[in-house]
């Protein structure tokens, strides 16, 4: 087989990470190796994201790059894949006139049939039919060789909440859980071939299993505990209104449930939560929050927060920081919020003025680094069990200015924290590390959005799954 060269834009969320390395798996079977270099590329595929309108900007500024390789190769295969492809379907073609694909959230099966067609025809293809069921994939689909310490895996597809202001039930469709045993045959697979962390996603894993009836969360997540070599497990994304008591048991005592949680608030206000049709209340909210550092007293929260909602006003707005006050997230992902097609709030009046959304979400931006600051800083003197992933960033890209970054190594805290750390007595001796062990590291510095430290031999971190800190090194 000739082989040929992809290469692969992913835009968006886990999902998409997730859809890419599927897409990749697909098109490896008709001779396809993925490239880094877009030059090389054969075929080239942008999987879209259309949450916010920033997302779909990227992605059409990208297309918009390629005409003149599309030029300078006539015979280059170019196609559309997510969620931007499922919203606007053939109107892209009007758009990127020499664009040869648009795939649907739910034609990644069929991919490669398309593909083989363009390649034979040079035609043109939509491919947007959703099923009232998606398609995961089967145990026996081949499945991509587990190369890193951590995967995410899909457990379920769509949304059934329809919050006003996303698209996501419109493109992804209603929500379907996958099978328990296919999730724990992909899982096991993946754990044989060297997977240390996997992270479970769905639009809201709290409910997952409960519309077909299969085992509920917390029972799927004790089946996945129980799978050998797997060290960690993460999830994401819990909707605060299915985030329940047995899941806060069960992040209490499961060993390899990791310390952290990503529960997505998007408003501190109960008027701006109801028009958002979020189905909860800030103290609801605010109640689950307690519940659950009763339990897990070391858990990291995150959350997500929308600025300048339809209506937000000043008072509402004072609401949320008032909540980002009292609960003190270790990390917040925060957005101007942006109508977007299909979803209820862009029909909605009362815009606020972006010079507006502009102001708010810098001095939220501004009070959420002071949290995440004081956390970060109560790690300086701890030891913590850190999942080696590899060289760090700065000593892949050679940018290196002192002699001990050389051994600089990254890994993650339980609490979902990157550390990059090094020895310091003797720097080669990191050179020892594989990754995906799980070593003990001394933290001595904490930055905004890092935590450096050393390396410590001798403390069994193995033993430490969870993360609970020590102060022996
Ligand atoms: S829960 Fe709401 S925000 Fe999340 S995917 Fe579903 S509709 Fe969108």
């Amino acid at each position: 087989m000739v082989n040929k060269y992809l290469y692969l834009n992913t835009i968006g969320c886990q999902m998409n990470v997730y859809d890419s390395e599927q897409i990749a798996m697909r098109l490896a079977a008709l001779g396809y190796q993925q490239t880094s270099l877009l030059e090389k590329a054969d075929l080239v595929i942008v999987n879209t994201c259309t949450i916010r309108a920033k997302a779909e900007q990227k992605a059409f500024s990208f297309l918009g790059r390629l005409a003149r390789l599309k030029k300078k190769k006539p015979g280059l295969i170019t196609g559309v894949g997510g969620c931007v492809a499922q919203q606007e379907g053939e109107r892209i073609f009007k758009r990127i006139p020499y664009l040869d694909l648009v795939f649907g959230t739910q034609a990644i099966d069929r991919l490669p049939h398309l593909i083989q067609k363009i390649e034979k025809k040079r035609c043109r293809i939509v491919d947007i039919e959703q099923a009232d069921k998606p398609r995961f994939p089967e145990a026996n689909d081949r499945i991509a060789p587990a190369s890193q310490v951590s995967r995410f895996v899909t457990i379920m597809r769509g949304c059934d909440n329809f919050c006003s202001y996303c698209v996501v039930p419109h493109v992804r469709g209603r929500e379907t859980s996958r099978h328990p045993d296919v999730i724990i045959s992909e899982i096991r697979e993946l754990a044989r071939s060297g997977l240390k962390e996997v992270t479970l996603l769905g639009q809201n894993v709290n409910s997952y299993g409960k519309k077909e009836g299969l085992c509920s969360f917390t029972e799927l997540l004790s089946r996945v505990s129980q799978i050998e070599g797997l060290m960690r497990i993460r999830f994401t994304t819990s909707h605060p209104k299915d985030f329940d008591e047995d899941l806060i048991y069960a992040l209490g005592t499961n060993e390899k449930l990791c310390d952290h949680i990503h529960l997505p608030v998007q408003s501190g206000s109960n008027r701006v939560l109801k028009r958002m049709n979020r189905k909860y209340t800030k103290e609801l909210y605010l109640d689950k929050v307690a519940k659950l550092r009763d339990t897990c007293p070391d858990i990291a929260i995150t959350s997500d927060i929308i600025v300048g909602f339809p209506g937000e006003s000043e008072a509402d707005f004072d609401e949320t920081l008032d909540l980002i006050r009292t609960i003190e997230f270790d990390g917040l992902f925060a957005f101007k919020y942006s109508d977007r097609p299909n979803a209820p709030a862009a029909k909605f009046e009362e815009k606020v003025p972006d010079q507006h959304m502009k102001k708010r979400l810098q001095v939220l931006l501004d009070l959420q680094d002071t949290f995440t600051e004081k956390k970060n800083q109560a790690l300086v003197g701890a030891c913590l069990p850190i999942l080696a992933e590899g060289f760090s960033k700065r000593q892949s890209s050679g940018n290196l200015n002192h002699p001990l970054q050389a051994v600089q190594w990254t890994g993650r805290t339980s609490t979902n924290k990157i550390v990059n750390f090094y020895h310091d007595d003797n720097p080669e001796s990191c050179d020892d590390l594989s990754p995906g062990e799980l070593v003990d590291v001394k933290i001595e510095k904490a930055y905004s959005h890092s935590l450096w430290g050393k390396l410590v031999e001798g403390t069994a971190a193995a033993e430490r799954l969870k993360g609970d800190r020590s102060y022996a090194a």
